[in-house]
């Protein structure tokens, strides 16, 4: 019996799909890389040391507490870190960047991975009218990233590195309570969206990788959204997400998956998304 157009359509359509989402990263594929982490006492930024750490990187992390950073740093060597250090830095001032990113190409002898993840900390809450709040939450969220990039960007391009950004759903989609935040977080999708153009038009050595996070299990995220949603993914797997994404060179990732479909979807019933959104809240 001839099997129908349709079904042969779908089972097409089907495997296009799997041959496209096949995991195809390779941990050698990072054995031995020399990475800066950012934000890596805690949370997000931590799991992506211990991974690294377990496939054998030299990696350097940073933050601004160091007794955190110590350990992290010393369970990255008992994991397998070829070489774990750390260097302390607070973002929120200006020569905080370049310096991270020169101490870490001193310690590693160069650089093929940076991955900038750190955020400052910015309540739940309706926008009060605080401007010095936003503006430091720029400098922190966005302007950081921007002069970390800047600064590695020389020695990625002789390494034929990659550069890893973390992003998130509220960079690509509004919802109430996270102006600031949201504001940092698309001025970072906005920038570094642009910068993956002018790489490609450049024929440039560097990958870029921007990674969209929904709400992730971190002690800082769940402090802020406790009584509204129980629904985060666990961090371990997101950062495990976040090394294969800007590994296998891909320019945007999703974590987890069907936000995908939420930034595809996202303007074509506003009217009824604004009003799903606003009833989710109790206000
Ligand atoms: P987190 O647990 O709050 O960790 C933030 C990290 O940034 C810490 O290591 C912190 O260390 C560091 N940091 C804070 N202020 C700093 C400063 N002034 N200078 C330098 N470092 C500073 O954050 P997370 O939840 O893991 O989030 C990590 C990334 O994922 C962020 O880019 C975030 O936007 C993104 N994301 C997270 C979620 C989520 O639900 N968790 C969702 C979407 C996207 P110190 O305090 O020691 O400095």
């Amino acid at each position: 019996m001839p099997v129908p157009l349709k079904t042969m359509f779908f089972i097409f359509a089907v495997c296009l799909i799997a041959v496209l989402w096949r995991d195809t990263f390779d941990p050698e594929s990072v054995r031995c890389a020399r990475v800066l982490v950012t934000g890596a006492s805690t949370g997000i930024g931590e799991q992506l040391a211990y991974h690294y750490a377990k496939m054998g990187t030299q990696v350097v992390i940073t933050a601004r507490r160091e007794c955190p950073l110590q350990k992290v740093a010393a369970k990255c060597t008992s994991l397998g870190a070829q070489k774990a250090l750390y260097v302390t830095g607070d973002m929120s001032q200006s020569s905080a960047p370049e310096r991270v990113v020169r101490m870490a190409v001193e310690q590693l002898g160069g650089l093929h991975i940076l991955v900038l993840n750190h955020i400052g900390s910015t309540p739940f809450a309706m926008w009060n009218g605080d401007g010095d709040h936003i503006r430091e939450l720029m400098q922190l969220n966005f302007l950081s990233y921007v002069n970390m990039a800047s600064a590695a960007s020389p020695v990625l391009e002789q390494s034929a590195g990659s550069m890893i950004v973390v992003s998130s759903l509220l960079g690509k989609r509004t919802t109430p309570f996270v102006g600031p935040y949201a504001a940092t977080k698309f001025a970072v999708n906005g920038f570094f969206g642009s910068m993956q153009h002018e790489l490609a038009m450049q024929r440039s050595n560097v990958s870029l990788t921007i990674t969209t996070l929904g709400l992730i299990d971190t002690d800082s995220a769940m402090d802020k959204i406790r009584g509204y949603t129980n629904t985060a993914y666990p961090a371990n797997d997101t950062a495990l997400h976040i090394i294969k994404a800007g590994a296998t060179h891909q320019k945007e990732s999703f974590y987890p998956g069907y936000i995908y479909f939420a930034c595809l979807c996202r303007d074509w019933f506003p009217f009824f998304r604004d009003i799903i959104i606003q009833n989710s809240y109790t206000y």
